[in-house]
Formats: C-alpha cells, sequence, structure tokens
C-alpha cells in the first residue's frame, strides 16, 4: 500500500506519553478536520500539483505542502538508508487514520520497531494491535467511540476552561476503562491555558503535556 508521505525526520518526541522518547516521524499528507490553531495546516489538502518524487520527500528541509506516494517497504529502506536509530516510530499528520495503517504498523514491528499514532480520533482506526494509540480529540469534532475505546491515551488540548467540558463528554465513555491516561495540553503555549492545565491537572491527578520540542525549538 501507497501512503502520502508529506515529511520523514527523527527526533525526540515532544509529547504526551512518549515525551522524550527518540522517535522517527512520518507525517502523512490530508486532514479534513482543520482545526484553527492547528501547527501542520500545510498537511490539510492532497492536492495533485504538490505531489513531488520521493527523493525529494527524503531531502526536504523545510515543512511544507508538497508530498509523495510511498510504500510500506520504501519507508523502511528510507529508515535504514539515513542510518536512523530511533527505535519508535511516531505515525502522524494530517490524519494519518485517513488511511488503512495495518500494513505499515505490521511491517515496522516485524523490523522490531514500536509505533505509535497521533490522531483526532474521526476517522477508523485500522492498524496492528500493538500500535500505541494517541488520541487527541477536538472540540466541535465528532470524536468516534470506536477511537475513545482504543486510545492508550488522551492527550487533550486546551485553549480556555470551558474546552474542559467536551473531554467530559467523552471520559463518561470510558469510566469503567482503569488506568486511563489523561494529559491535558495547552494551546500554541498560551499562558492561560497552561495555567488552566495546570490546575485541572493538579486537581484531577491528569499529566501535563507542553510540547516540549517548541520549547527546545527541534522539530
Ligand atoms: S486534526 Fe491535527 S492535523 Fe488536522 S487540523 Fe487538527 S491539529 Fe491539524
Amino acid at each position: 500500500m501507497h501512503y502520502p508521505i508529506n515529511e520523514m525526520f527523527q527526533t525526540i518526541q515532544g509529547e504526551g506519553y512518549y515525551v522524550g522518547t527518540p522517535s522517527i516521524f512520518i507525517r502523512l499528507q490530508g486532514c479534513p478536520v482543520h482545526c484553527r490553531w492547528c501547527d501542520t495546516k500545510y498537511t490539510w489538502e492532497c492536492n495533485n500539483q504538490d505531489q513531488i518524487s520521493y527523493e525529494k520527500i527524503i531531502m526536504k528541509k523545510k515543512s511544507n505542502r508538497k508530498w509523495s506516494y510511498i510504500n510500506s517497504k520504501e519507508i523502511i529502506l528510507i529508515i535504514k538508508k539515513k542510518k536512523w536509530t530511533a527505535k519508535h516510530v511516531v505515525i502522524t499528520g494530517g490524519e494519518p487514520c485517513l488511511y488503512n495503517l495495518l500494513e505499515i504498523t505490521k511491517e515496522l514491528e516485524k523490523k522490531g520497531y514500536k509505533c505509535q499514532i497521533e490522531t483526532s480520533g474521526t476517522e477508523l482506526i485500522r492498524c496492528s494491535l500493538n500500535t500505541w494509540i494517541t488520541l487527541s480529540p477536538k472540540i466541535n469534532q465528532k470524536t468516534l467511540d470506536t477511537s475513545i475505546l482504543r486510545a492508550n491515551e488522551i492527550k487533550y488540548p486546551v485553549l480556555k476552561e470551558e474546552d474542559l467540558f467536551y473531554l467530559e463528554n467523552i471520559l463518561k465513555k470510558i469510566k469503567n476503562k482503569k488506568n486511563n491516561l489523561i494529559f491535558l495540553q495547552p494551546i500554541s503555549q498560551n499562558e492561560e491555558a497552561l495555567n488552566v492545565c495546570i490546575k485541572t491537572c493538579i486537581i484531577k491527578n491528569w499529566r501535563l503535556s507542553i510540547q516540549i520540542h517548541k520549547y527546545l525549538k527541534i522539530q
């Protein structure tokens, strides 16, 4: 299966449960959700005129709208050619669950990688059983019940206190599921949002996710 790849790079995971983990990021093109504060607006549209060669994606130094169809075997070949050493692979977007990720997650696992998918939960999640699912529900979007139940962690973006109502509704659906990992993440390093997140995490015994890559100014 071919996937529309926007970029691939190796860095440190800056968010959620795996924060600090050396990771290979595979960013897929396409997202119909269109959050106002999205950091990766360049991934939204999958336009034919932005399609470039496999080789150019590998050489890409700057994030932009260009993308290329690359299959699972080629993805693994790129990781090998680049001599990347991380054993954790983050499949992100855009909205990666627009695509069937079963093949790529299984192929990566066969090679010894741990896979993580970062999704808004608005599309059906199709991947290996061992894949770690980071669900990042978006306010005013329909988060699928199947995504809520499959999530290994919920990483919820917060701008203001009222945003927490939507999360509470989601959590009602998994109230009997023990050991849920809930992270609150202030949007765009906004100070008011950070204060709401810190206060709520302390009251609820949830965790804070602060996108350390942005503070470290790394990719
Ligand atoms: S779901 Fe993610 S990629 Fe899509 S618009 Fe929202 S933040 Fe951006």
